[in-house]
C-alpha cells in the first residue's frame, strides 16, 4: 500500500504514541485534571505543560490556548462562539469563503438560517486562493466575524492572513483562521499572524484523532457552545483529556521541530509526483503555480479521458491511497464545493497529499500506479470519459 492521504490524516509521531502512552499508564494517568489531590494535580500538569507547548509552537501565550475535541469543535466554537458575542453589541453579519471546510461553512450557514445572521460567501480564485482585497470588500460596519482558512484541504491553496488579520484587527472585526491543513508545513505564528482564533487538529499533524486546539486570543469576547464544568476558563466545558492533549502538543512539537526540513523535502517530491502523473498525458496540475503559495504537501490534478469512480476504483485496487474528488455531471458523482467554487470540477480529479512520512520511493510507485491505472482505463474507453 502506498499512502499518500497525509491531508486526511497523517502517520502518528512516535514522541505523540509516547505522550499518549505515559498519560495513559494505569498508575500515572490516573487523576482528573481538576481533582485537587495528588494525581489530579499531576494531571493537571500534564494539561497545562501541553498549553505551554502548544503556546510555544503558535508564538502565542498559553492563556490563549484552549483543548478540544478537534479541527470541526475548535472551527465550530470560534465561529459560533464569537458571532454569538458580536451579535451582543449589535453585530449580526458573516462573511467567509466558498472553499472552506464544512466545519465552518456550515457553522456559518447555520447561523444564517436559524439564527438571524446575514452571510457572504466570497467567491475563491481558480487556483483556489482567496483575495484579500475581496474579503474586505465584503466586511461592513455590522461584520461580526470573518472566517478564511489558512491553507485549504484539496488544493493546498495557501491564503495571505497576515494582510488579511491586520486589516481586520485594523477595522475592529474579529478574524477567526482554519489552519487545520496549514500546520504541518506552513509556520503557524500568531505573533506574525494578528488574529482572534485560529483551529488546529493533532491528527492532522501526528497526533492522535479526537483532539485539537482552538487559540482564542485572550481579551476578545466568546460565548462558549458547550455548557457544563466551566474548564478551560469556562470556555470549553469537559473534563481534560490529560493523554489527548499532551499527545496533541507532542505532535505540535515536533511537527514544528522538523517543519523547514520537512517542507524542503516535500517539495521537490511533490513536484517530482506531478511530473510523474503529468507524463501520462492530458494531465492538469490545479493549484497556484507558485510554490509560495501552495502546500508542499499537496498534489492535485484533474485527468482528461478517465471516468472519476472508475478512477477512484483502479487507484485503491492497486494500492494507492490517494483522495478523488468527482466530476459532478452523473449520477451520485459529486463533485467537492471547493471544485465547484473554482471551476475545476469538469473532470475526474485526484488530490495526492504527502507527509513526513513520505519517501522517495513511495512516489515513484505512486506514478507509476497511477500511469498503469489511468493507461488501462483509457483503453477499456473509461465508461462515461470525459
Ligand atoms: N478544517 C480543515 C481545513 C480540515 O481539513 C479538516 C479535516 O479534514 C477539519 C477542519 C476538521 O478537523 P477534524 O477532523 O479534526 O474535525
Amino acid at each position: 500500500m502506498i499512502y499518500l492521504d497525509h491531508a486526511a490524516t497523517t502517520v502518528p509521531r512516535d514522541e505523540a504514541r509516547h505522550a499518549l502512552a505515559r498519560w495513559l499508564d494505569p498508575q500515572l494517568g490516573l487523576g482528573n485534571a481538576s481533582s485537587a489531590h495528588a494525581a489530579g494535580r499531576r494531571a493537571r500538569l500534564a494539561v497545562e505543560e501541553a498549553r505551554e507547548q502548544i503556546a510555544a509552537a503558535l508564538g502565542a501565550s498559553p492563556n490563549d490556548v484552549v483543548f478540544t475535541s478537534g479541527g470541526t469543535e475548535a472551527d465550530n466554537l470560534a465561529v459560533k462562539g464569537l458571532a454569538w458575542a458580536a451579535a451582543e453589541r449589535g453585530r449580526r453579519h458573516l462573511v467567509t469563503s466558498a472553499v472552506e471546510h464544512p466545519a465552518v461553512l456550515d457553522s456559518v450557514r447555520w447561523l444564517a438560517e436559524h439564527d438571524g445572521f446575514t452571510l457572504t460567501v466570497v467567491p475563491p480564485r481558480r487556483d483556489g486562493r482567496v483575495d484579500v482585497e475581496r474579503v474586505l470588500a465584503a466586511v461592513r460596519d455590522d461584520t461580526a466575524v470573518v472566517s478564511i482558512m489558512a491553507a485549504n484541504n484539496e488544493l493546498g491553496a495557501v491564503n495571505d492572513i497576515a494582510t488579511l488579520g491586520s486589516a481586520l484587527r485594523e477595522r475592529g472585526v474579529a478574524c477567526h483562521v482554519d489552519a487545520v491543513q496549514a500546520y504541518a508545513t506552513l509556520h503557524v505564528d500568531v505573533s506574525a499572524w494578528p488574529v482572534d482564533a485560529l483551529a488546529l487538529s493533532a491528527h492532522k499533524f501526528g497526533g492522535p484523532g479526537g483532539v485539537g486546539v482552538a487559540y482564542l486570543r485572550r481579551g476578545v469576547p466568546i460565548v462558549p457552545l458547550l455548557h457544563g464544568g466551566g474548564q478551560d476558563r469556562g470556555v470549553r466545558s469537559g473534563t481534560f483529556a490529560a493523554a489527548l492533549d499532551a499527545a496533541c502538543a507532542a505532535a505540535a512539537t515536533a511537527a514544528a521541530t522538523d517543519r523547514s526540513a520537512l517542507n524542503a523535502r516535500l517539495i521537490v517530491l511533490a513536484d517530482r509526483l506531478a511530473a510523474g502523473f503529468a507524463a501520462v498525458g492530458g494531465v492538469r496540475r490545479n493549484g497556484p503555480g507558485d510554490p509560495a503559495w501552495r502546500l508542499a504537501s499537496h498534489v492535485h490534478v484533474s485527468v482528461q479521458g478517465v471516468d472519476a469512480e472508475a478512477l477512484l476504483f483502479g487507484l485503491d485496487q492497486a494500492g494507492l491511497c490517494v483522495s478523488t474528488a468527482s466530476a459532478c455531471h452523473s449520477g451520485a458523482n459529486r463533485a467537492s464545493h471547493v471544485l465547484t467554487a473554482t471551476g475545476l470540477d469538469d473532470l475526474a480529479s485526484v488530490r495526492a497529499s504527502l507527509g513526513w512520512t513520505t519517501t522517495k520511493e513511495d512516489i515513484e510507485a505512486a506514478a507509476e500506479t497511477f500511469a498503469e491505472v489511468v493507461g488501462k482505463l483509457r483503453a477499456a474507453g473509461g465508461g462515461g470519459v470525459r
